[in-house]
């Protein structure tokens, strides 16, 4: 009786996509910007530079994302706390940085 259940499942042939899920890389740079690239410096003054970590939201992108090392990721997020701190960016976008 409970058989019926398996014949269903042939009806889910069209869900051959799973492959499809991976999509193409976005913004998966991989390996750390910092590690990579010796000139590129982790300064908190550098407000450009820290708003390529920062999401529009005013957090801080996460490693997984950002492709940054442990090493680095840790000096990031301080760095970001710090210019926070000075207000160079906002926790919420306020000012010039916003909309
Ligand atoms: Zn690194």
């Amino acid at each position: 009786m409970a058989y019926n259940r398996e014949d269903k499942m042939d009806s889910m042939d069209q869900g051959d996509d799973k492959d499809s899920r991976r999509s193409p890389s976005f913004h998966r740079k991989k390996g750390c910007r910092f590690c990579l690239d010796r000139e590129f410096v982790m300064d908190y003054k550098d407000v450009r530079m820290m708003q390529s970590f920062i999401s529009e939201h005013g957090k801080i992108t996460p490693r997984r994302i950002s492709g940054n090392c442990a090493d680095h990721q840790r000096k990031l997020t301080s760095a970001v706390k710090r210019a926070r701190n000075l207000a160079l960016v906002g926790y919420v976008s306020s000012g010039h940085f916003g909309h």
